[in-house]
C-alpha cells in the first residue's frame, strides 16, 4: 500500500497557510492545520476540508514556545502518522514603525515567532524524515519574504530582518540534509492580500503600493501555495536549497 502523506502547516487558520492547507488536501495529503488563537477559524477549515473527504485534524500550538512545538509534532504522529512534509508559515508584522523607535521586547516578540518557531520545527520535521534517525525523508517548505532582499525601510526593518534569518536557514539546512532524504526550500511572496496587512497598521498597504509593483496588483494566497505545493511534491525532487520569489516581478 502507499504511504499517505502527512503535512503540517503552521498558522494556517487563514491566509497563505489555509490555502495551503486547501491545496494538500486536493492532492491526497493527511493535513495538519495549526493555529495559534483563532480556534474558531481553524475549525472551520479542518471542518470544511473533512467534508471534501480530507484526513484533517486542527491543533492549537504558539510555534515560539518550545514545548508547544514537541506536542504539536507528537500528536500528528499520534493522530496522522509520521509527517513528511512541513509548511513554516506562522508569522508576525507588528505596526510600522522606524528602527530608532523599535524596543527589545518588540524585536524579540518578532524573532522568537517568525525565526525561533520556524528552527523548532525544522528540528523536529528532521528528527522524523531524515534518513539518518530511520525516516523515509521529506521536503520542508519555509515561507521567507521578499522583504529579505528590500529591508523594508520606514516600515518594519524588523520583520524583513527576519525574513533575512530565513533564507539563512533555509540554505543551510538544505546542505545540512540534502544526502538524508530531506529537500529544503523557501517561497518569498510579496504583497499578498491577507489581513496581516491590517496587523501591520495599515489595512490598503497594497493599494498603495501597487503602482510599485511591476505585475501593477497584489497576488493571492492561492498564488503562493500552488508554489508552496509543488516545492512539496515529487514533481520538485532535484530542488533544493531553492528560493521561488512570487512578488509580482518587484
Ligand atoms: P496572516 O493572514 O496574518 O496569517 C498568519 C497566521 O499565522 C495566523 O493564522 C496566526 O494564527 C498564525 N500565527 C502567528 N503567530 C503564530 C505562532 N507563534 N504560532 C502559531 N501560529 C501563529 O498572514 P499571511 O499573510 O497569510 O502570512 C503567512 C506567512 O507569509 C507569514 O510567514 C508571512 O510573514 C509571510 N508573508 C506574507 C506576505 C503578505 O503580503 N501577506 C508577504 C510575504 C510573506 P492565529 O490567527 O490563530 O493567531
Amino acid at each position: 500500500m502507499l504511504q499517505e502523506k502527512v503535512a503540517i502547516v503552521t498558522g494556517s487558520g487563514r491566509g497563505i497557510g489555509a490555502a495551503t492547507a486547501r491545496l494538500l488536501v486536493g492532492q491526497g495529503y493527511a493535513v495538519c492545520i495549526n493555529y495559534r488563537s483563532n480556534r474558531k477559524a481553524a475549525e472551520s477549515l479542518r471542518d470544511e476540508l473533512e467534508q471534501r473527504g480530507g484526513r484533517v485534524i486542527a491543533v492549537e500550538a504558539d510555534v515560539s514556545y518550545e514545548n508547544q512545538v514537541v506536542e504539536l509534532f507528537n500528536r500528528v504522529d499520534h493522530d496522522l502518522g509520521r509527517v513528511s512534509a512541513l509548511v513554516n508559515n506562522a508569522g508576525i508584522l507588528l505596526p510600522q514603525m522606524r528602527l530608532d523607535q523599535m524596543d527589545a521586547v518588540r524585536i524579540n516578540h518578532l524573532f522568537s515567532s517568525n525565526v525561533t518557531g520556524y528552527f523548532l520545527c525544522c528540528r523536529e520535521a528532521v528528527k522524523r524524515m531524515s534518513s539518518l534517525y530511520g525516516g523515509a525523508g521529506g521536503a520542508i517548505v519555509n515561507v521567507s519574504s521578499v522583504a529579505s532582499r528590500t529591508g523594508s525601510p520606514g516600515e518594519y526593518i524588523d520583520y524583513a530582518a527576519t525574513k533575512g534569518a530565513i533564507d539563512s536557514l533555509t540554505r543551510g539546512l538544505s546542505v545540512e540534509v540534502a544526502n538524508e532524504g530531506v529537500r529544503v526550500n523557501a517561497v518569498r511572496p510579496g504583497f499578498i492580500d491577507t489581513q496581516m496587512h491590517a496587523d501591520g497598521g495599515e489595512p490598503n498597504r497594497i493599494e498603495r503600493l501597487r503602482k510599485a509593483i511591476p505585475m501593477q496588483r497584489g497576488g493571492r494566497v492561492e498564488e503562493i501555495a500552488e508554489a508552496i505545493v509543488w516545492l512539496l511534491s515529487d514533481a520538485a525532487s532535484y530542488t533544493t536549497g531553492s528560493f521561488i520569489d512570487l512578488a509580482g516581478g518587484k
